[in-house]
């Protein structure tokens, strides 16, 4: 900071732009980072595995999240760091990748770090470390690739699927009911999957929620579902082979504009007056019913008159439907959406197979159930649970489950779960390292030590001794040569993954791994932090 003076004699202090800046560079940047990192994936690590704690998390507006997947906890915890971001990053790349196995990655990642800490203290050069990972993840990922099975299904036999898929939902919340959340999840990707080409369009599964029952009673619709009853009680309730008039113009007679002015002064006129609009309404309905409508989809509310007149002509009709849905509508049934009754015409109208109205025990909420659709293969998961809660978090744990059968179907190569496979990976990583004669060596041993930390954390989150539990299944791999033993935590009595029907993608561990490894990389590699200092 320096004073200086300008032309008329007036001070002025000049500030160097360092000294606004705070500074941090080589092993202590290095060191700074690694310990941020860290901390974020210590966070996680108590929630990996089927036994693993859960988050709750509140919103600045008091909204309240309990949750135990990775990238919910990391997206919602708001962290300020931007290392710690770039661990939030790493989870929603996963998520977005391959939709599972978000905690796992950072609790990897967070290892890696632990690991190369050592290592840097060690005075081993930081690009070593990175170059170390590098080769021990490459080692890795092959081994992964041999270890793998391939498992077989068709779209009768699905069991398979369902069995992965439950994998996944055991580690969740809304484990009580993995079975029949799994045999949903693989059911709605069956139907929309594409087993010719293998690709699912995630797209068109909707995932709906309402408040209220059982989660038992969540169930999978072959169609749409919207939140919407009847416009009259006593309008029928079931239609089947619907014909639907898709319309954004309301059911009302034309309003004068502003400008205009209607006198009425005598009876006469008003019972005209009446009458016309009366014709209006009965022209309208006219209209629907000569193009062969049987059901009236409306985005406007209708009058009362026209309410009554559609019930008496038995047209039942759902008002106050929006856009975004009646969109849906339009695509799944084929039918078009008509803007004015002049423009109907039948091959505009929208074809279902049923269109039905639920309601649901003794609240009086009612949805409109629209199935076999003419058009569309879209599929809806309606989740019901006992609060907004346990509805949002069965939402991603459904999502997880989606992801996880949609991966299968694109390659069907399964590893074993419950740290088998990082176990495996780990023996054969070590094994690998005394071939590198350079400092490498002491990255890729670092490489198998950290990939041992996912069992030790399972292990620990089960109340399991860890190093004694991995020391035994360790040794039990190598004696029996089997990559499929891993941590009991259910207490099952066996620790072969096979008979516990513990599964995970080959993709989705593979990224794993690849991802963490990136992401360490990339912050051994900053060895200069500038930052603004906080006043
Ligand atoms: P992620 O968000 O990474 O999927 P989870 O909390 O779902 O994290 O935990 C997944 C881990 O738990 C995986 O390593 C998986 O193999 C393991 N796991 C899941 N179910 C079991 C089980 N029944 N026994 C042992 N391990 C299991």
């Amino acid at each position: 900071m320096a004073l200086a003076f300008d032309e008329y004699g007036r001070p002025f202090i000049i500030l160097r732009e360092q000294e606004s800046k705070s500074r941090l560079r080589g092993l202590d940047a290095q060191k700074a980072n690694i310990s941020a990192g860290v901390a974020v994936a210590r966070i996680l690590r108590t929630s990996l595995g089927p036994k693993g704690m859960d988050k709750m998390l509140q919103s600045p507006d008091g909204d309240i999240t309990i949750t135990n997947d990775g990238a919910t906890i990391l997206e919602q915890m708001d962290v300020d760091n931007q290392i710690g971001k770039l661990m939030v990053e790493l989870s929603r790349s996963q998520d977005y990748e391959i939709g599972d196995g978000t905690t796992g990655v950072v609790v990897m990642a967070g290892a890696l770090l632990e690991q190369a800490e050592r290592l840097l203290e060690r005075g081993i050069h930081p690009i070593r470390v990175a170059e170390g990972y590098e080769i021990a993840s490459k080692i890795a990922v092959d081994h992964l690739q041999q270890i793998s099975h391939k498992f077989e299904f068709t779209a009768t036999h699905i069991e398979p699927l369902v069995q992965t898929c439950m994998t996944t939902l055991s580690s969740k919340i809304v484990n009580r009911c993995k079975r029949s959340l799994a045999e949903i999840a693989v059911k709605a990707v069956m139907a929309v999957a594409d087993l010719e080409r293998k690709d699912v369009n995630l797209d068109l599964i909707k995932v709906e929620g309402k408040v209220g029952g059982k989660l038992e009673d969540t169930e999978l619709i072959y169609g749409i579902l919207v939140d919407k009853d009847m416009s009259h009680p006593q309008m029928p309730k079931q239609i089947e082979d619907a014909k639907i008039a898709i319309l954004t113009c309301p059911f009302e007679p034309p309003k004068p504009k502003t400008k205009h002015k209607v006198d009425i002064d005598t009876v006469e006129k008003f019972q005209t007056l009446r009458q016309q609009e009366q014709k209006y309404f009965d022209d309208m309905v006219q209209q629907c019913k000569d193009v062969g409508a049987t059901l009236v989809i409306c985005q406007w509310g209708f009058d009362d008159e026209a309410n009554h007149l559609l019930m008496h002509r038995n047209l039942p009709a759902v008002r106050w439907v929006g856009g975004v849905e009646l969109e849906l509508i339009a695509i799944a049934t084929g039918g078009r959406i008509v803007p004015r009754f002049q423009e109907l015409t039948p091959e505009k109208l929208g074809k279902a197979g049923l269109v039905r109205e639920k309601a649901f025990g003794t609240t009086k909420d009612r949805m409109l159930y629209i199935e076999h659709c003419a058009n569309s293969r879209a599929v809806t998961v309606f989740i019901r649970g006992g609060n907004k809660m346990m509805i949002e978090e069965t939402k991603r744990s459904i999502h997880d489950a989606l992801c996880v059968a949609r991966n299968l179907i694109r390659n069907n190569s399964i590893v074993y779960g419950g740290g088998a496979a990082e176990i495996s990976c780990s023996i054969a990583v070590e094994a690998a390292a005394d071939k590198y004669p350079g400092v490498e060596q002491y990255a890729v041993r670092a490489f198998a030590d950290a990939l041992d930390s996912v069992p030790m954390a399972l292990a620990e989150n089960s109340g399991l001794q860890p190093i004694e539990t991995l020391s035994a299944v360790k040794s039990q791999q190598i004696k029996e040569n089997n990559p499929c033993c891993g941590i009991d935590c259910n207490d099952a009595g066996t620790t072969d993954m096979r008979e516990q029907n513990v599964f995970e993608t080959l993709i989705g561990k593979q990224q794993q791994l690849l991802l963490a490894t990136q992401v360490v990389k990339m912050i051994l590699k900053i060895d200069d932090v500038i930052s603004p200092t906080e006043y």
